[in-house]
């Protein structure tokens, strides 16, 4: 694997979850870790090949195919790793991540390395900005997709991490994971106002196209979330509201980690359907009950 020169210092390392890298001074900063050992070993040898020195990794969230690498790469380079408040702590203990999308402690079916990265130390917190490798990054606040996301820009290019999907992989998984569909919201408008010649996304090659990204990635969080309230009404439990909005959004099979996956994002809709006063919920007979507001 190569490293890919973006623009600037900005550079990435193409996988099934894009690394990137910052180059400057010598020196070279990771973007996130890949899903596990293999891929952060590419990475690690990408960034070696072309003369640098790692010297940190900066997480932009804690899900475990964006951090699964951390703890090679720790050991592998000695990066000093640097993660948003909050989603640092779950870096440094990914068993809260099953444990979050199930609500209890997992089982062997829902607790493989999709859901639950090797654990790994996270040396320093983010801020608003990071000095590394000669440059000024800036931390983005794109929370929504998950609780506390950062982007991390340099002057020329934004590194989005998962806060925008490529239109083709909404095409493939039309429910797109969502901790906070409101916050998610608000993360697209600000994204609007960036000024960057390029875009990399973890699961998209660089795009300079941020207009397009942005009108279909709002045209599935809108479609998700009219497919919600079209299931529960006039009134409808969590369950049956996952299984006919999934159905209606031609999911056709979930495997377990997909069905949590898919739960999640339709929980964070009922969530946000019921602040902004659509939707109310009760517990009607002993079951999660959510009902259409007159
Ligand atoms: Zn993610």
């Amino acid at each position: 694997m190569t490293l890919e020169r973006i623009v600037g210092a900005a550079h990435y390392v193409p996988g099934r979850v894009n690394i990137g890298v910052i180059a400057g001074e010598g020196q070279a900063a990771f973007i996130d870790s890949g899903m596990d050992e293999s891929a952060a070993r590419k990475a690690a040898q990408a960034v070696e090949q072309a003369g640098l020195r790692p010297v940190a990794l900066i997480n932009t969230h804690a899900h475990a195919d964006h951090c699964g690498g951390n703890a090679f790469l720790a050991k592998r380079t000695g990066v000093a790793v640097y993660a948003p408040p909050v989603e640092a702590a779950l870096i440094q203990h990914p068993e809260i991540e099953p444990f979050y999308l199930f609500g209890a402690a997992p089982f062997p079916a829902i607790d493989g390395k999709w859901l639950h990265a090797a654990p790994s130390q996270v040396d320093h917190t983010l801020g608003a900005t990071l000095s590394v490798c000669g440059l000024d990054l800036e931390l983005f606040p794109a929370p929504g997709h998950s609780i506390n996301q950062v982007a991390v820009l340099t002057p020329e290019a934004a590194f989005l991490g998962d806060a925008l999907m490529a239109p083709a992989l909404l095409e493939r998984y039309p429910i797109q994971y969502c901790y906070d569909v409101v916050a998610h919201r608000a993360t697209l408008a600000a994204l609007a106002g960036l000024q960057k010649p390029w875009y990399v996304g973890a699961h998209f090659s660089p795009t300079r196209d941020l207009e397009g990204l942005l009108a279909a990635n709002r045209r599935n969080l809108e479609r998700t979330a009219e497919a919600v309230l079209a299931a529960v009404a006039p009134a409808a439990t969590t369950e049956d509201v996952v299984a006919r909005a999934a159905e209606a959004l031609g999911i056709l099979s979930m495997d377990p980690p997909a069905y949590l996956l898919n739960a999640a994002a339709i929980k964070a809709h009922l969530s946000a359907h019921v602040r902004e006063g659509r939707l109310d919920f009760e517990i009607l007979e002993g079951r999660p009950l959510w009902r259409r507001q007159p």
